[in-house]
């Protein structure tokens, strides 16, 4: 089984009621209920949670987690934010949704602001799929569309993309490179673009479908760990003496 966890920010999911309507039981439940499967077990935590939710031992019993943050990226905790990137460099999946382009786990693994243009207008978004043969777009089709959503619009300020998985159109006209892959030491990434609080999004069965996608991908792979630093003994026999400089 895959361990997965959500982590939500749950703060417009208590406090507007048009998020509330939407996810009664909170933006993290909704996708943490659409990706249980025989293949996935999927734990929550919330920004209000000892730790914001994200202890050592949580960590630790994670494989890949997935952040949903917004209104408050700025007070997540640096201590936690270490950790939660040391454990990607160590292997751990990390999906960054929507609004998490600005958080602090998200912006420290690229090296980048996380900075684009929105506008909210409940314009229509189609998500097209340019990497068709890529298992993070199995099932979608040529593309899905989302009847409203906010606008993001390039540029979009991260690093080149491994991997190029989806760009989505929007009604305005602007276009956005919404689902991106990097790789980061043993750690597999995955930015997904829509989700915003004011729209259903996560009840889409697409976009359910590429998330569950994405957590099958970015599940750590076992292999032995390069032991970096290491001064290792030579396979086969060297002609010339090892010399240690002092
Ligand atoms: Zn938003």
């Amino acid at each position: 089984m895959i361990r997965a966890r959500v982590w939500g920010e749950n703060f417009h999911d208590r406090l507007n009621h048009i998020c509330q309507r939407n996810y009664p039981s909170g933006m993290h439940n909704c996708i943490a209920d659409a990706l249980r499967s025989d293949e996935i077990e999927v734990s929550v935590s919330i920004f209000e949670d000892p730790e914001h939710g994200l202890t050592r031992e949580q960590l630790d019993a994670t494989d890949v987690l997935i952040w949903w943050s917004h209104s408050r990226n700025g007070e997540v905790s640096d201590e936690v934010v270490d950790r939660v990137c040391k454990r990607v460099l160590d292997g751990m999946g990390f999906i960054a949704l929507h609004s998490a382009h600005g958080s602090k786990p998200f912006t420290r693994l690229m090296g980048t602001s996380g900075g684009l243009m929105w506008r909210e207008a409940n314009e229509k978004e189609r998500v097209w799929v340019v990497d068709p043969s890529h298992p993070i777009a199995e099932g979608v089709g040529r593309f899905f569309e989302l009847e409203e959503e906010e606008m993001y619009g390039e540029h979009f300020d991260i690093p080149q993309p491994d991997e190029l998985v989806f760009i989505s159109w929007f009604e305005g006209g602007e276009v956005f490179r919404s689902g991106c892959t990097f790789r980061r030491s043993q750690g597999k990434i995955f930015y997904f673009r829509p989700g915003h609080e004011m729209h259903p999004t996560y009840h889409d069965k697409n976009v359910q479908r590429v998330i569950s996608n994405a957590v099958k991908w970015a599940k750590p792979v076992q292999t032995d760990r390069p032991n970096y630093w290491a001064n290792p003994e030579p396979l086969e026999p060297l002609k010339k003496p090892i010399r240690v400089y002092e």
